[in-house]
């Protein structure tokens, strides 16, 4: 890794090592590594034509494609930095972070150039000028393939510092708006430095045969993430344009996918589909999920039905992902109590529980969490006050999560701070309730939620959608929490909807769910 030292330097020391591995496969288009390090030389060439400096913003708004890839790796060359935005966004959402970005050029994905018409109306001041990534239809040239090629292919050679800002990755905005989180070579790299030191994670050693399955949206963590993970260990990455279990299933079977990382709610639609029963899963070796807290039901069905490794991941944008894991060791459905934990430090990685006042709580005691890393993001972008009331001077990052630390180091999430429910002085926590109603039949999905109450200050509701074809009973679900949990912490009265809202990264927005029952009235927020 001494010879990675930024992001550009990934497809040039593959290039040298292994010229005709496969860096990225999609939808039938193979690059190799040395393709992609004169393509990503092409790419950093043209923005350089383009007049972008170091230090400019382009923004990408799309689905997942190799050529996103490419992008990516050619800023990082030129010493641009690359801002990608969820495409599942709303046009107003869009418009908003593209604006944020103050980016020079917008790259457009087929199935957004209709969206963009809508999204520049909604942009204020200079437009910047757009570039389509792929054919609509023949009429209609991709010009980015076009734009890409017209330049030489030799290495520019830019001098790029790795303590430089090269990826903007926004927040899910789970919690409220996205904020650009500003990520620095060495962010992307440390985690895998760390970890190459390490030889007692073999879920984190990679070979020459290893395939990793890219299926979850690049303009997250768990996607742009997970992608770089694979490329910086000279992987073969297979790159799904969106999340679809069907085809989740199929690279399995036929692509020879090793590793995978998916959301909780990827991994349940995966789960219950009748194929994934029949599947040999002998090439895969880890499936890798996190992002938001899983049921454990969920994954005690997932342990049976792939039968290969399990490691859990605990991090979030500002951490450039996973700064926790629970090692596949510590995956013992037979009731073992670490499986409701999210794991130990990454290598490298410190962890402290804090009070309200930052002071630093004892083993066993809830408090927020608070993350050391040489992950930890540069900052918000804009926003100063928001960086200063996250990471100390210190480095110590506040991550707005609860939880606590066991004796041994292992790190319990209980949840957002902010969705904690106060019900007769009790602090519940909503994660806790939903995994325990998730395990009654006729559930299919659950939201816990803090509604105002009299009596109680919050009483706790349990929003569920019923699996397909089923009429589900209110005090039955009530009754079987009961069973599973403390009887202050079971639901008092149930909601039944068609769907949960879940935003682009598979999230619950607890926030969109509690809004009709609050109105007019102040939430305390702790
Ligand atoms: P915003 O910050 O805009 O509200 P967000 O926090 O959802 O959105 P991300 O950075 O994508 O944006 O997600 C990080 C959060 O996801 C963590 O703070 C935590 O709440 C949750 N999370 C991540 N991994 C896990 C996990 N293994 N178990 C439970 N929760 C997790
Ligand atoms: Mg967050």
């Amino acid at each position: 890794f001494a010879r990675m030292p930024t992001l550009g330097d990934v497809p040039r020391y593959h290039a040298q090592v292994r010229p005709d591995a496969i860096a990225f496969a999609f939808e039938g288009r193979e690059t190799s590594f040395a393709a992609l390090d004169r393509s990503t030389n092409q790419v950093a060439r043209a923005l350089i034509a383009e007049g972008l400096k170091p230090g400019d913003r382009i923004a990408y708004v799309g689905k997942n494609s190799d050529h996103y890839f490419e992008l990516l790796l050619g800023a990082a060359k030129a010493g641009v930095v690359m801002a990608p935005i969820g495409w599942r966004l709303a046009p107003a959402e869009i418009a908003y972070i593209v604006a944020d970005t103050e980016a020079k050029m917008v790259f457009v994905g087929p199935e957004l150039v209709e969206h963009v018409g809508e999204v520049a109306k909604l942009l204020e001041g200079p437009r910047p000028p757009v570039v389509a990534m792929e054919a609509r239809d023949e009429s209609d040239p991709p010009a980015y393939p076009a734009w890409r090629d017209a330049q030489d292919d030799g290495d520019p050679a830019v001098p790029i510092a790795s303590s430089e800002v090269v990826l903007q990755l926004y927040t899910s905005g789970t919690t409220g708006r996205p904020k650009g989180a500003m990520l620095t070579h060495d962010n992307l790299l440390a985690m895998r430095k760390a970890a190459a030191e390490q030889t007692a994670m073999p879920w984190n050693v990679w070979g020459p045969d290893d395939v990793s399955l890219v299926a979850m949206p690049v303009g997250h963590i768990g996607g742009t993430g997970w992608g770089l993970v694979g490329l910086f260990n000279g992987a073969k990455g297979v790159v799904a344009r969106e999340f679809d279990p069907f085809k989740v299933l199929d690279f399995i079977e036929h692509d020879r996918v090793s590793k995978m990382f998916l959301v909780p709610a990827a991994l349940q639609i995966v789960v219950r589909l009748p194929r994934a029963r029949q599947i040999d899963y002998s090439r895969l070796s880890y499936i890798l999920y996190g992002a938001a807290p899983i049921p454990l039901d969920l994954l005690r069905e997932s342990i049976e039905v792939f039968g290969c490794g399990f490691v859990q991941q605990y991090g979030m944008t500002e951490t450039t992902g996973t700064v926790v894991y629970l090692p596949p060791e510590d995956h013992d459905p037979a009731g073992n109590t670490r499986m409701r934990s999210a794991g130990l430090p990454m290598p490298g990685v410190e962890l402290r529980i804090l009070d309200e006042a930052g002071g630093v709580l004892p083993a066993n005691t809830v408090g927020e969490i608070a993350v050391r890393s040489a992950s930890n993001m540069a900052g918000y972008w804009k926003l100063d006050a928001a960086t200063a009331a996250t990471i100390d001077a210190e480095g110590w990052l506040r991550t707005g999560d609860a939880g606590y630390l066991d004796e041994d180091g292992y790190l319990f999430i209980h949840d957002r701070v902010k969705d904690m429910i106060v019900s007769g002085g009790e602090n519940i926590y909503p994660a806790e309730v939903e995994s325990a109603v998730y395990g009654h039949p006729h559930v299919g999905e659950v939201a816990v939620i803090g509604v105002p109450d009299d009596k109680w200050g919050e009483a706790v509701k349990a929003v569920v959608a019923p699996k397909p074809g089923i009429t589900p009973d209110a005090d039955d679900i009530i009754a079987f929490a009961r069973t599973r949990i403390a009887h202050f912490k079971a639901p008092k009265s149930v909601d039944f909807v068609e769907a949960l809202p879940r935003n682009a990264s598979g999230k619950i927005l607890r926030r969109q769910l509690r809004e009709p029952y609050w109105v007019g009235r102040e939430r305390r927020v702790n």
